[in-house]
Order: structure tokens, then sequence, then C-alpha cells
């Protein structure tokens, strides 16, 4: 089946693209196993060199690379253009950084019994070519925090972009090759999630990175661990976003509605649990219904426009649908829970309360805030950990006790106080339970595709 680029504005056939054959995969595979002998040899001030260049390329046509992600997924166009500048963001941090990352660290002195000395030393090697899996809805940023940290070690990437923006993953290759990094130091794959289990099990694909959903995955772990190899999985989650009594009420209203609809509500970070203690939801809960009622929902492409169409159709007759399983057991819904007429896959925001259980194992990719109401601290956090997954969490207090239980107390890979959950090219990235394991960014991040080789040498 074809790879088709698709409009979600208008669901107009942007482009399509043939899947790779199997003879195309083998030579890119090649290509990248003689990439990687040249590679590996590059100085870490060479890699450092390369990456400002792309991070210049990046930010010198940022309006191009923007709209190829608004007309491919629809994200609005503000936020693609703080998207390719947060890629250049982290191109730059990891050259600056990625050489003292990557220094060799000395060990301990070793006497031995013939009054000779043995050195140790840690060095950090790359592993080589790593496959990384991604998905569309950052289609650059997802890419390039992966990306970034790979190049800067010294491996090779192989890009199995999602389907749905072949272009975004095409453009990004394009970009890493007029940079000057050697030919095959980045490639991009053309084919279906299908085919990924057995690229896997290559024996030249050295790691694997994987940013999707949950049952994906299981699905490419298993495949690796059937091979032996290293995984760093990104998965879904279900964030919570706790208000109590003490926070300041305004900036928490403000920010829970740009924290569940970001990125057309698209996001692994999106807030999607609001967990509001009882003495305050009578007033909150109908605030935050006027504000979603009144976001401007609209062409991405247009400045104005705060929430643009979901990515596909699938995508929005599955949220779609997950609301109507919601309202079937019972839940209230306060706005939205209806696909409006017209072309587009556009949903509305749309708020929901009375929830029943089942809603706790349910990742909602779209612009749905669940609605909670518990009556103390301990509810809540007891509500917000009750969930398979486990990737970030903001809350809102100004008391130092309830801020010092929630950020011990919290199960996942983040807590923000009185603020967004956002990633950050400096700080690790990731989730536990079922958000996955592993980090990204920082220099965690640079470390998960490294050899930490121990060497030992005895003084002649
Ligand atoms: P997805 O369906 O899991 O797809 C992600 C990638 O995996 C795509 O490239 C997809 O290719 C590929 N894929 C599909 N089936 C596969 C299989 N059996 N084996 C290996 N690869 C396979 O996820 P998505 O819908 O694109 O993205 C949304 C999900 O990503 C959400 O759950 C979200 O929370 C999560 N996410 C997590 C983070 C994080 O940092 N934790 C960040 C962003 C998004 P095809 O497109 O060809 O199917």
């Amino acid at each position: 089946m074809a790879i088709a680029s698709i409009n979600p504005y208008d669901g107009t056939v942007l482009q399509t693209f043939t899947p790779l054959t199997d003879a195309e995969l083998e030579t890119k595979l090649a290509l990248a196993v003689t990439a990687f002998a040249t590679y590996r040899r590059w100085s870490l001030t060479q890699r450092a060199a390369g990456l400002y260049r792309l991070a210049d390329a990046l930010t010198q046509e940022r309006e191009q690379w923007a709209r190829l992600m608004t007309l491919e997924m629809g994200k609005p166009i503000q936020a693609a253009l703080a998207e390719v500048d947060k890629c250049a963001w982290v191109c730059r941090y990891y050259a600056e950084w990625g050489a003292d990352f990557l220094q060799d660290q000395a060990g301990p002195l070793e006497r031995l019994p013939d009054g000779t000395v043995a050195q140790t030393w840690i060095r950090r090697q790359p592993l080589g070519p790593i496959l990384a899996v991604m998905p569309w809805n950052f289609p650059f940023w997802q890419v390039f925090r992966c990306l970034a940290p790979a190049l800067m070690a010294g491996n090779v990437v192989l890009l199995k972009h999602a389907s749905n923006v072949p272009q975004c993953a095409l453009a990004i290759e394009q970009l890493v090759t007029q940079a000057g990094f050697p030919t095959g130091a980045m490639q991009t794959l053309l084919i279906p999630g299908d085919r990924v289990a057995s690229l896997v099990a290559d024996p030249r694909i050295k790691a694997a990175t994987l940013t999707g959903s949950e049952p994906t995955g299981m699905s490419l772990a298993a495949a690796a661990g059937r091979a032996l190899k290293k995984t760093v999985l990104e998965l879904g989650g279900s964030d919570p976003f706790i208000v109590l009594p003490s926070a300041d009420l305004d900036a928490a209203l403000a920010t829970a509605v740009t924290a569940r609809l970001l990125n057309n509500g698209q996001s692994c970070i999106a807030a999607k649990r609001l967990i509001l203690h009882a003495t305050i939801a009578p007033t909150f809960l109908p605030r935050l219904v006027e504000r979603f009622q009144a976001v401007k929902m609209g062409n991405p492409l247009d400045a104005a426009t705060e929430l643009g169409p979901l990515a596909t159709q699938a995508q929005r007759d599955e949220l779609h649908r997950q609301v109507r399983q919601m309202l079937d057991a019972g839940a209230k819904c306060w706005c939205g829970g209806h696909i409006p007429p017209g072309p587009g896959y556009f949903y509305p925001p749309t708020v929901l309360s009375d929830l029943p259980p089942s809603a706790r194992d349910i990742e909602f990719f779209g612009p749905v805030f669940l609605v909670y109401v518990v009556p103390d601290l301990d509810a809540a956090i007891q509500l917000a950990n009750d969930s398979p997954f486990g990737l970030g969490a903001s809350a809102w207090t100004r008391d130092p006790h309830e801020q010092e239980r929630l950020l011990n107390d919290l199960e996942c890979g983040s807590v923000f106080i009185n603020g967004l959950v956002k990633s950050d090219p400096r700080l690790p990235f990731g989730g536990i339970k079922h958000s996955g394991y592993g980090r990204e960014l920082g220099e965690f991040g640079l470390l998960e595709f490294v050899n930490l080789k121990t060497l030992w040498v005895k003084s002649s």
C-alpha cells in the first residue's frame, strides 16, 4: 500500500510514496554500516560542528519546515515554528555539551603484586546504526531529540517515521545531508510499521528507540528482546493535572487549557486527567468549560488558530469512539463530544466528568479533558497514581508541605509544580510503568546508546 501524505485540514492527498522494496532496504542498511565506519572516526569537534550547521540549516528555513509539518499533520503554525526552533536548540545543546558527556573518565589506579600499576578509564563509544521509530505528533522534534545525541555520540540513524509524515521524514534526511554529515549517517526508511520487527532482528541494527503507543512499544520490545537489542521506549501517558485550593487559580486555569489543547491535544505529556479539590471544583470547572468553548478552531496555517484538526481520520474516529464509550458508561459531557460537520478531521474541545473506572486505562489522544473531584491531597495523589501510565504530572499549590508530598509521591518520570509539563534538551525525559523506559535528552539521553567501555592498561 502506498504511503500517503494527507492534509488533515481538508483531506486532500498531498503526495504518495511507494514503500521501499526489500532490495532498497538492504541497500540502505549496507550504506548505514559503511557510513558508521567513517563517521565513528570523526572527532567530537567535527561532530559538534556538524550539529551547529544542522541547527543553522533548521533556523534559516524555519518557515518552510514549520509549514510542512502543519500541512502533513495539522498542528497550528505558531506551534510548528516553535518546534523548529526547539530542534535547532537540541542540536546546539549537544554540540556544546556533547564533548563533556563523552570524555574519557579516569578510574582507580590498581597497584599490582609485581610493583607495577594498571591505569583504568571508562570510554564512551558509539554502538553503530540505531533504528529510530517515531510518531507523527511532533514530526521534527521527536526525531531531533534522538538524532542529535545519537550523531554526537558517533552513531548513525535509520529513521522509520510514522507513515502519515513521509515528507517531514525525507526533509530531515535532506537537512542532515546538507549539514555535511557522511552520506548514510541518517537515512529515512519509507516502510510501514509491520516491517519493523524483522528490521530490528537484522544484525546490522545495534539498538532501537521508539516513541509511540503502548501496543507498539510491547511489540517492538518483544522483537528487540528476541534479538537481544537494547531499546528505549517513550510511550503513551495519561498525565494528571492537580489543582489544590492554595494555588494561583487563574494561572492554573490558563495552563490547564494549554496543557490539554497543545498540539491539538495530541501530546504524550498533555494533561489528560484534571484532578480538582472539592472546594474549588464548583467554580473552576465552569470556567474551564467556558474557556474550552471559546477556543478558535480552524485552518492551522492561520496564525490566529488555536486548535487545528487531528492528524488523521482514524485518529479522530478513535477519539470519538472513546468519548462515546465513556458517555455510554454514564459519563457527563460538559462541552464538545461530537464530530463537527464539514471537511477535515476536527474534534472540538471536550470536557467529561463522572467517569467510569475504565477511563483510567485509556489514553485520550486529542482535546478531551477527563475531570475528577477529590476531597483532599491524599485522594489526589492516589487517583493520579491509579493509572497504568507514568509519564508526567503537573500539580498546583502554594503550600510547601503539599509540594513536597507531590514531588515525592507521584509515580511518574517528571513532576512540575505550578507549571506546564514540558521537555527540555537539558533535562532527562521519559516515563515509568506503561509509559516506557529509558531516557531521552540531557546527559542521560546521550548515554543510552553508547558503550561504556572499561579500559585497563598495565604499565610496562
Ligand atoms: P504508533 O501507532 O505506536 O506509531 C508510532 C510509530 O511506530 C510509527 O512510526 C508507526 O509506523 C510505528 N509502528 C506501528 N506499528 C508498529 C509495529 N507493530 N512495530 C513497530 N513499529 C510500529 O503511535 P502514534 O499513533 O504514531 O503516536 C501516538 C502515540 O505516541 C501516543 O500513544 C503518544 O502518547 C505516544 N507518544 C509518546 C511520547 C513520549 O515521549 N513518551 C511522545 C510522543 C508521542 P506507521 O505509522 O507506519 O504505523
